[in-house]
């Protein structure tokens, strides 16, 4: 800096170049600082800035988003604006006809300002009756400033009461929503007020917006989790109710077919003199009669199973006697469509601790679907030991399983071909109950199959079931 323009500030500032200033200087250079314009506008923007702060906390600190709770977070804004009274209004609709209508919900007032908070004209008033541009200009994101004197006819009936001289007011958006509106009064004189409090002012109006928001995005989301909650329990209620209805059902079922069951073989043993001519009837009655318990059974496993009401027991299963009593019951199975059956049970298989009926049940099941599915084809049982597991291969050369099927078929009630002229019969529950009982005894159950080539379902289960 060249010695001209120092000269020029000091002698600005009132200092002498060759003596240094004393105490009297130093306080004179200081109190014409303090009065600086600058620097008084610099103080006021720090003072608006520690108040949008200050209210941002307390808003964040206030409990939910409803703007009544909202009355202390006005308070530094008021303060540091100068302003008379500072309040919120929110933006609600009118039953009836749909209006548009303004509430005051929180407000701040300054020491000796008379309250507005209870007064009923600032509850449900409607925008189109007493403030009709204001609904325009703020529903557009703009604010309003208004002297006294610029009042119109039936803005004067609401405010000239209040004695507001001059207000500002700028809209609360919420999402982009006009929600309500921020205003801040000035009782004092009719002034406007500057570009920095105004953009100060839409900032804080801004922070309310956005905080707003946050909140009810947040009581939303609680609000669906709860809802989902809810529709949980009760979906959860509905299933129990069904299992027990199920249980009872298939319960009160059973006797009467066990009765009709017992009453075919009695009369298929008599030996009456037209006994040949039933024969052929009363094979039929029984096998219905069969199939219907076969069913009834199936639906009393599900109900149990979902219930977690299935008791398992385990025992010592010898594994070439138990796969060969096996063979024996399905090897009939095979000429109903023209298949032959071939087993690989290694003879050193040894022993399997699990619940012998459930694990008849399954391969079983596995079984006599290989046969099902299957026509002038093959079908093998291979089973395979090592130290810790046994697996069961049931392999079939019949139709085959697409390959968006796989899983779905382990679903209760699903069935790949489920239209009502379907060629096969069942229920569709042979699987899912499998996939089940598999899971209660520690094991796996496990498709692979190629349409038209044939399906291997693997059911693996640890030599010794957990308890
Ligand atoms: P279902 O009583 O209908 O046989 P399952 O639960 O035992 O019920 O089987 C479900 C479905 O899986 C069957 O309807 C059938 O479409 C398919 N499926 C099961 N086993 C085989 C198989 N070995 N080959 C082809 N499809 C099969």
């Amino acid at each position: 800096m060249d010695s001209s323009r120092i000269q020029r500030h000091l002698d600005a500032l009132g200092l002498d170049r060759e003596s240094p200033p004393d105490a009297a200087a130093w306080s004179a250079l200081l109190e014409r600082l303090e009065r600086d314009p600058l620097n008084q506008e610099l103080h006021r923007r720090e003072r608006y800035l520690e108040a949008v702060v200050e209210m941002q906390t307390r808003i964040l600190s206030a409990p939910g988003d409803h703007l009544g709770a909202y009355n202390s977070a006005l308070a530094p804004l008021g303060e540091a604006s100068g302003a008379a009274r500072v309040y919120l209004f929110e933006n609600h609709r009118r039953d009836e006809d749909d209006a548009l209508l303004l509430s005051q919900r929180a407000e701040w007032c300054a020491p000796g300002v008379p309250p507005e908070i209870d007064n009923p004209v600032l509850q449900n008033l409607a925008y189109s009756d007493f403030l009709p541009r204001w609904a325009e200009v703020l529903g557009a994101g703009d604010r309003i400033e208004l002297l006294a004197h610029e009042y119109d006819s039936t803005e004067a009936i609401i405010l000239e009461p209040q004695g507001i001289l001059s207000l500002l007011v700028l809209p609360l958006m919420v999402d982009g929503v006009f929600t309500g509106f921020i205003g801040f009064d000035n009782c004092t004189r009719e002034a406007r007020w500057s570009t920095l409090e105004i953009n100060l002012l839409s900032a804080a109006a801004t922070q309310i917006g956005l905080l707003l928001a946050q909140r009810r995005a947040q009581r939303s989301l609680v609000s669906a989790n709860e809802q989902v909650g809810a529709a949980r329990d009760r979906a959860l209620e509905a299933t129990q109710a069904k299992n027990i209805f199920l249980a009872k059902m298939s319960h009160e079922l059973r006797t009467p077919l066990n009765a009709i069951l017992g009453y075919t073989e009695l009369l298929r043993e008599s030996e009456r003199p037209e006994q040949a001519e039933l024969d052929a009837d009363l094979e039929r009655i029984h096998s219905a009669g069969r199939h219907l318990l076969a069913i009834v059974d199936d639906l009393l496993d599900v109900s149990r199973i979902e219930a977690e009401q299935l008791i398992l027991r385990r025992e010592t299963i010898d594994l070439p006697e138990f796969l060969s009593e096996l063979e024996d019951e399905v090897r009939h199975l095979a000429s109903n469509n023209s298949n032959t059956f071939k087993t690989a049970v290694p003879a050193e298989l040894g022993a399997l601790s699990s619940d012998r009926t459930r694990v008849r049940q399954v391969l079983l099941n596995l079984l006599s679907n290989a046969f099902k599915y299957t026509m002038e084809g093959e079908v093998s049982l291979a089973v395979v030991g090592s130290d810790d597991a046994v697996h069961f291969m049931v392999r079939d050369t019949g139709i085959g399983i697409a390959p968006d099927q796989l899983e779905r078929i382990f679903e209760a009630f699903a069935q790949v071909d489920d239209s009502p002229t379907r060629a096969f019969e069942g229920t569709g529950l042979g699987l899912a109950i499998s996939r089940q009982l598999t899971h209660l005894l520690g094991g796996s159950l496990t498709v692979s199959s190629t349409p038209g080539v044939g399906s291997t379902f693997t059911f693996s289960l640890p030599r010794a079931s957990a308890e």
